[in-house]
């Protein structure tokens, strides 16, 4: 027999879950309840599902079928509020997701590891942002960044990426919609090297566990095709390109990826993309001292801003061991953002996130052991 989570309902769709049921010899309508009880009401157990008859939940049970999240294995709390989960699947692999909440009380935490649930009495934050894996380990190997060094270990089934948030969920007793949630996909992996799960994940997270796509960023190193099928979908996230340099020379280097797609077919891309109203796409640029954050490299990056409805993301690099770069100054910075601004482009410094716990951009690598000089890194 297998192993509970391998025979996971956690990622089956509507129809799927109809489809079982049927088989089943039960009416298609239970279909629907054991999709709720799923994802919105995020059962842990099939014998929980109260409005299924005992006959069915002993059918499934029987079938070997599970449901309920993935094991937390971690938590790492930041000293900002931020929680990086290590998330374990059936065959051991781990995956980090990192809980961001935002508002008066998300400064709370002690900067330590904390294997104690998360209680409130009240809650202290107004929202909260979580960021998403979508692939164990990486293969687009940009050079600035931890998770490239980890490899391509293997792509997330879309239960486990829906999974991982419902584990987050779980744990910090949140209930979307009305709790007001945000996703990111920007965790491990590059989600449009993994686009049939990542999208069937989006779908599930929209029509199950009912966070609005209006509140999903998906973020891509540029894997030029997926971008036009994003486009092409009903339901969608909002989308962030990661361009990180202006010109192609550069960029080649930063990014191989750039080989392939290079800068003229990405910004060809996001001309085409088909934008709602009010929608905006964000690029995003990591700074690199001495490398990507001279004048001339902001000026280039307006450039090619020019007639998109965009707005750029600066963050200054997140260090890490194995990476070669240095972060620059504060006042490096705001010069870059200074240029983009006075060229008509909206500019953002993203101020980093659980940085001393390993859990801000480009950092997430399973790292377990945080090196003491770090916590001083701000
Ligand atoms: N693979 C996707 C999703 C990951 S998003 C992508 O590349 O877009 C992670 C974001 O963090 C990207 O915008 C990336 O450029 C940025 N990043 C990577 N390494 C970083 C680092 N060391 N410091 C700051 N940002 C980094």
């Amino acid at each position: 027999m297998k192993p509970p989570w391998q025979n996971s309902l956690l990622g089956f769709d509507l129809q799927e879950l109809t489809a079982i049921v049927e088989e089943m010899g039960e009416p298609s309508f239970r279909g629907q309840q054991l999709f709720e009880a799923i994802y919105r009401q995020r059962i842990e157990s099939v014998e929980e599902v109260s409005t299924l008859s005992r006959e069915l939940r002993r059918g499934l049970d029987r079938q070997g079928y599970s449901v309920g999240s993935p094991d937390i294995q971690r938590k790492f709390t930041s000293s900002d509020g931020t929680i990086r989960y290590l998330i374990s699947f059936a065959d051991g692999q781990t995956v980090e997701t990192v809980w961001m909440p935002e508002g008066d009380g998300g400064e709370a935490g002690d900067g330590t590891e904390s294997d104690l649930p998360t209680e409130f009495s009240t809650r202290p934050w107004h929202r909260a942002t979580i960021c998403v894996s979508s692939q164990i380990g990486c293969a687009v190997d940009c050079q600035f960044c931890l998770t490239a060094l980890l490899g391509m270990k293997r792509n997330l089934s879309a239960g486990e990426i829906v999974g991982q948030v419902c584990a987050v969920l779980n744990d910090q007793r949140v209930f979307p919609p009305e709790d007001r949630t945000n996703l990111v996909f920007m965790g491990m992996g590059e989600p449009f090297l993994n686009y049939d799960n990542f999208i069937k994940a989006v779908r599930l997270l929209v029509k199950g566990v009912g966070i609005p796509e209006s509140r999903m960023t998906v973020s891509t190193a540029g894997i030029v095709p997926r971008i036009y099928d994003l486009g092409a979908e009903h339901i969608r996230p909002k989308l962030a390109i990661s361009l990180n340099a202006a010109n192609d020379e550069l960029r080649d280097l930063l990014m191989p990826i750039n080989r392939k797609w290079n800068i003229a077919k990405l910004i060809t891309a996001a001309r085409d993309f088909p934008l709602r109203s009010r929608e905006k796409l964000t690029f995003e640029y990591v700074l690199l001292d001495g490398v990507n954050d001279a004048p001339e490299h902001a000026s280039q990056t307006a450039e090619l801003m020019r007639g998109l409805r965009a707005k750029v993301n600066l963050i200054a690099l997140n260090p890490g061991p194995g990476i070669d770069f240095r972060t620059p100054s504060d006042a490096q910075v705001l010069r870059f953002q200074e240029i983009l601004t006075r060229a008509g482009v909206p500019a953002f410094v993203r101020r980093p996130r659980g940085r001393d716990i390993f859990a801000a951009c480009g950092q997430l690598k399973q790292t377990i052991e945080i090196p003491e000089n770090l916590s001083s890194v701000h």
